[in-house]
């Protein structure tokens, strides 16, 4: 069934060849944290290609976001720990929390602090490089 998205807003008709990727790397990797009984319900996507400026990845068609509010710190790091295996070097995974958010002890390695709302996984292709899917 693959991840589920937040609800209509999430636009996804704009994602380019790595957004594509990165999707159906995404859905794989829910259905197979949640087969393995790792996750209870599949990942959600909070963002695709709305809300931000013209220039951001999310606009651009290569970025999306996941929810972690939902998730205990040990979901949260076999999600985080999945993702960057399975998408591998041509794309980044972050976890990015608030400034001076709370963040669970065990999860203070990942936290990248950035102006987000709430906690959330970043996942987009890798900054500067254009994805080319004859790469590993
Ligand atoms: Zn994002």
């Amino acid at each position: 069934m693959g991840a589920t998205l937040k609800d209509a807003s999430v636009d996804l008709a704009g994602l380019d060849a790595g957004g594509q990727w990165l999707k159906a790397v995404l859905d794989a990797q829910s259905d197979a944290l949640v087969s393995a009984g790792t996750l209870q319900a599949p990942l959600v996507i909070t963002c695709g290609c709305e809300g931000h400026g013209p220039t951001d990845p999310h606009t651009l068609g290569h970025a999306l976001d996941v929810r972690t509010d939902d998730l205990t710190p040990a979901q949260i790091r076999a999600v985080y720990v999945a993702l960057v295996e399975a998408l591998g070097r041509q794309f980044t995974v972050l976890w990015e929390v608030a400034p001076g958010a709370t963040v669970p002890p065990e999860l203070a390695d990942l936290a990248y602090v950035g102006p987000v709302t709430a906690p959330h996984l970043h996942l987009q292709v890798r900054k500067g490089h254009t994805f080319d899917p004859a790469q590993p």
